[in-house]
């Protein structure tokens, strides 16, 4: 029985030295250490042995146990240290390491653009006045001149909800909205900036929602000389102070007469390039004198009072002043165009 003892030990002690993990060790501890183990298998047969025997072969038992527990704890330690040298490695901080900076936001070039302009107008004396997306048929259109089947609709071509709401196709039913809060006194001098919406296809001019600023200016003795200097003053604010400007007899409901506005080319200064189509000039809204049925609809008396209109896409206008030529970049959410617009 000593032999076997014995033999248990140096294979046991064999074993060990090649151990791979703590979980092999574990193991072997088991195999020879465990209720059911290799040693407690040699023990059982204790009972066979003389009284002379038995301390003697007990205590060459408690050895053999004793041994192979003090390599286990030797072999245990040691994974544990390996252990903790690796997560140490592993977690390390490198106090030297420069910071992660956040990214910091900025303003979006539209929205600068029309804070801009309505620092302009707010400079000569305007208000800002705003209204709902979601708009009813008549403020959209019938109290803007389009009546129900007016071939005029068509160039508008809309997002309807029901037969009478729809997503507003330009910013013009606030000047009606204006018009019924004033209840009739003057005068009346709003900037109205907004959203609108059209079922157009996206390209690089149109977009299915985009945004516009209308003015609306009414008053005893209002005149197209009146409007005329006031988009001169706005357009030199915002491109500079040898901008001219040109109206052009064009068509709108709303308003009559009618006129399209054109600026000098930025590009060019006015003497002709491709950006301009070799005219020298850029279209950039479009503007009338109220049209009296409009300031019926809106509680005025065409006989009393009378008023000009303006409107402009606000994109356009962000084009032209950045030199973009694709207004989808502006809703792309691409932080490297985006960030070029932060300090400007
Ligand atoms: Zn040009």
């Amino acid at each position: 029985m000593k032999e076997r003892l014995e033999a248990l030990r140096s294979e046991a002690l064999d074993k060990l030295q090649t151990v791979a993990d703590a979980a092999a060790l574990n193991d072997l501890r088991v195999h020879y250490l465990g209720k059911k183990g290799q040693l407690t298998e040699i023990l059982r047969g204790m009972g066979s042995l003389s009284a002379e025997e038995r301390p003697i072969i007990g205590q060459v038992g408690n050895e053999v146990r004793a041994a192979i527990e003090a390599v286990i704890a030797e072999k245990q330690a040691g994974f544990e240290q390996a252990e903790t040298a690796r997560r140490l490695q592993a977690e390390t901080i490198d106090v030297t390491l420069p910071g992660k900076k956040s990214a910091v936001g900025a303003v979006h070039p539209l929205n600068k653009i029309v804070e801009e302009i309505e620092d302009i107008f707010i400079g000569m004396g305007y208000t800002v006045a705003e209204g709902p997306e979601v708009e009813t048929d008549f403020f959209n259109f019938e109290a803007l001149n389009l009546p129900k089947n007016h071939p005029a609709r068509d160039m508008q071509d809309s997002f309807y909800i029901t037969d009478e709401i729809l997503l507003r196709t330009q910013t013009s039913p606030v000047q009606i909205r204006t018009m019924k809060a004033m209840n009739g006194q003057t005068p009346v001098k709003v900037i109205c900036p907004g959203k609108v919406y059209r079922r157009d296809d996206d390209d690089a001019t149109h977009s299915f929602m985009f945004h516009q600023i209308e003015g609306l200016v009414i008053g005893p003795n209002i005149r197209m000389s009146d409007l005329k200097g006031t988009l001169l003053q706005f357009v030199r604010e915002m491109y500079g102070s040898q901008m001219q400007i040109r109206l052009r007899p064009s068509f709108f409901p709303f308003t009559e007469p009618s006129a399209e506005v054109d600026v000098t080319c930025a590009q060019c200064g006015g003497s002709g390039c491709r950006m301009c189509k070799h005219t020298g000039w850029i279209e950039i809204l479009g503007c009338g004198m109220v049209h009296p049925k409009v300031l019926e609809y809106g509680g005025y008396d065409p006989k009393e009072v009378t008023g000009f209109a303006f409107g402009m896409g606000v994109e356009r206008i962000a084009l032209l002043k950045y030199g973009i030529d694709d207004i989808r970049h502006f809703y792309a959410n691409d932080t490297k165009f985006l960030s070029q617009f932060a300090k400007i």
